[in-house]
């Protein structure tokens, strides 16, 4: 008798949830793929889930639900959120403009394997080329890391990625190092602290805690990365732009440090719904605002820029359709 009334209970309290459930709509859970935790990729991705309750929470006055929660795991970076997406195991990531291009078209490490259902949503912020150096090390640029103990990150990061294109484009096998390590964004600064290592490699946001670690932390420096090598990648790669990381950005840098880089892009793939990469979407562009402030990164991001620059994947439509109701296109 007992146990029946607890079922009877049970039963009308779930038949209550599904009532509730059914007047607000439907819950859709997303996840974004970032990056290490002391990067920007990893501030991005809770930046949006942030503007996302921030609509669910407004919505819910207002009576317009979208029903979507948000979380932003730390993973291992750029090709490992293409990956899960590709899996279907996580809905959206942010990744290098480099490592869009190659996914969708099937070049570098993605030959013969294409993701043709990669989709773009709009770019973030520019990630320059960083080649971090020990503040004792004695090493000018590109050509100082041979024979040096240097970092090329973990497998999964954009910028392993990058390191290995540039390596094959200089004709550099990995026995150019001394050492080469394969430590994560969180783990190398430390390393180059500890004199564990001599120089690592980093394609991130200006400015980011990680990077600060070194340059603040144990006066490591940012060389310059314009040699010809650099010169020859611009010219030749569309997703390769110039840039700078302005003087006084950390303690060490007295001089601009110029260099070349990518853009942080964010991705999905087309089997994520239309209406739930729309309303991410306009959580994002109608808070725009809040959004810069939420990193420094992302001080001087402008939404007319970043539906195009560093794209190179078709834009999911859920994108395209807020940004023509904007007017955008
Ligand atoms: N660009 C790096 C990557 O693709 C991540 C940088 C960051 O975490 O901000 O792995």
């Amino acid at each position: 008798m007992r146990k029946f009334v607890i079922a009877g209970l049970t039963g009308a309290v779930a038949l209550g949830l599904a009532a509730t459930a059914g007047a607000q709509g439907k819950r859709t859970f997303i996840s974004i793929g970032t990056g290490g935790p002391t990067g920007v990729y990893f501030a991005a991705g809770n930046a949006i889930c942030r503007l996302v309750h921030k609509e669910a929470a407004e919505g819910r006055k207002s009576g317009r639900q979208h029903g979507i929660r948000c979380s932003a795991p730390s993973t291992g970076g750029s090709t490992y959120n293409i990956g899960q997406i590709a899996q279907g195991e996580l809905d959206f990531g942010v990744a290098q403009s480099d490592w869009q291009f190659h996914a969708y078209n099937g070049s570098s490490t993605y030959k013969g394997k294409p993701f043709k259902k990669l989709r773009a949503v709009f770019s973030i912020h520019p990630e320059p080329l960083h080649i971090i150096v020990g503040g004792s090390s004695g090493i000018q640029g590109w050509d100082g890391l041979k024979g040096k103990r240097v970092n090329i990150g973990n497998a999964g990061s954009g910028q392993r990625g990058t390191m290995e294109f540039l390596m094959e484009t200089a004709s550099w096998k990995k026995d150019v190092f001394q050492l080469a390590t394969e430590l994560t964004s969180t783990e190398q600064s430390k390393a180059l602290c500890d004199g564990k290592i001599d120089a690592f490699i980093y394609t991130v946001g200006v400015p980011n805690a990680g990077v600060s670690v070194a340059t603040d932390g144990c006066g490591a420096r940012i060389v310059n990365f314009d040699n010809d090598l650099a010169k020859g990648l611009v010219k030749k790669y569309p997703y390769y732009a110039w840039a700078k990381i302005p003087k006084g950005t950390y303690k060490t840098a007295t001089e601009d440090v110029t260099t070349f880089g990518v853009m942080a892009t964010f991705v999905s793939s087309a089997d994520v719904a239309e209406q739930t990469v729309y309303e991410v979407t306009r959580a994002v562009m109608d808070n725009i605002e809040d959004f810069r402030k939420l990193h420094p990164a992302f001080r001087d991001l402008d939404p007319k820029k970043m539906i195009s620059d560093g794209l190179s994947a078709p834009l999911h439509p859920g994108a395209a359709r807020y940004y023509k109701e904007k007017g955008w296109m």
